[in-house]
């Protein structure tokens, strides 16, 4: 879309998450952060929906902060498809021309939000942890690690429109719906013709062994290095049972094989919320640290009192895991 010209309104793109549960948690983050940032622009707010069946999570993007929800609608777009989500959404922008652009970093945002950058000609920044308005520029400050995460960047987009972002799920807080919130829904009906259609869907496979799902977890208890071997993730493992949560992982871990990348948290892994987090074994690298610093409670068990992790727990347990963790599952009634 080119320069700044007349554009205006804080877009959010929102995904519906599989098997009819509603929006995506991420989707919801960022209704909530919408409102705030357009206020500051003194503009509105608007949701873009992409799909066959999108009524139901139009609703629900007014709900969580949504003035307008464009809805397009095709049974050609029931599934992600690269191109055709990229054209329907880039049309949409052309023809409404918001200032700001946000997606969240999940697989479909990550693959559609460049595309459409570049196909308007702006500028995108990935993974941003923090969006706020410049208030002497009116520019969108978007905020995200670099460096390995050693130092937070700030990024603006001047002269090209919108300003796009990604950001991670759980990264913002999770806001409460307002059912008696009130918006325009504007369907759009896509015709097929006008989709290009160089794929074809053949068939769903789903990835063999499942998968842990961090994200969506109240309670992650995860395995640092300091649990030694495999012995000492089933301790944590167990922990994590008795707790009614599951197993998350640091980096160092995964390196080591064991246990798969799926349970990762940290930069380059999931960043999670959980209501509690139990950290057994883990150093606090920055790497780690913010991918679950935002968790409600931190509980941090190590044996060095200096360790890093410390700094983000709300309770430090400092002792051997070993020895810290058999008497709390004996607590919790495991054998
Ligand atoms: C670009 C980049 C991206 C990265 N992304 C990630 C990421 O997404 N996630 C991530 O986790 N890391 C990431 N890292 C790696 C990160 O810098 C750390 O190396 C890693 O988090 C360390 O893992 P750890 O804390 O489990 O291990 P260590 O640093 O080895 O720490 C082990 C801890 O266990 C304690 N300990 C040892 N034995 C016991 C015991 N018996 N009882 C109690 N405590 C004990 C030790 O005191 C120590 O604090 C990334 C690094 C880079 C450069």
């Amino acid at each position: 879309m080119g320069d700044a010209g007349d554009a205006r309104d804080v877009w959010v793109f929102c995904e519906a998450a599989p098997e009819g549960r509603g929006l995506m948690p991420v989707s919801r983050e960022l209704l909530g952060l919408a409102p705030r940032l357009a206020a500051a622009r003194g503009v509105s707010t608007a949701a873009v929906l992409i799909g066959a069946e999108v009524d139901e999570c139009a609703r629900e993007c007014v709900a969580y902060g949504a003035d307008v929800v464009y809805a397009a609608a095709a049974p050609a777009l029931a599934r992600y498809d690269d191109q055709r989500w990229s054209a329907v959404l880039a049309d949409l922008v052309r023809q409404y021309r918001p200032e700001i652009l946000l997606g969240g970093a999940t697989a479909i945002g990550r693959a559609l939000l460049p595309r459409v950058a570049v196909m308007l000609h702006t500028g995108l920044t990935a993974d941003c942890t923090e969006l706020s308005i410049d208030p002497e520029t009116g520019l969108l400050l978007q905020t995200r690690p670099a460096f390995g995460g050693n130092i937070l960047a700030t990024i603006t987009c001047a002269r090209h429109r919108p300003q796009m972002a990604t950001v991670r799920p759980a990264v913002l807080p999770r806001p409460q719906p307002d059912p008696g919130r009130r918006g325009r829904i504007v369907v759009t009906t896509v015709s097929p013709d006008g989709l290009p259609a160089a794929t074809e869907w053949l068939r769903w496979v789903p990835r063999a062994g499942g998968g842990v799902d961090l994200r969506e977890a109240e309670v992650i208890v995860t395995a640092g290095y300091g649990v030694g071997g495999p012995a000492g993730v089933a301790l944590a493992a167990a922990l994590a049972e008795a707790l009614g949560g599951v197993l998350g992982a640091s980096r160092a871990v995964v390196d080591a094989g064991w246990l798969p990348y799926a349970h990762q948290v940290g930069q380059t892994g999931v960043t999670v919320q959980p209501k509690l987090y139990v950290a057994c074994g883990v150093s606090g690298a920055i790497q780690h640290a913010v991918g679950m610093q935002n968790s409600a409670r931190i509980v941090a068990i190590n044996r060095d009192p200096e360790a890093a992790i410390f700094k983000v727990a709300d309770y430090a347990v400092v002792g051997d895991l070993f020895e810290v963790i058999p008497p709390l599952l004996r607590a919790l009634g495991r054998p």
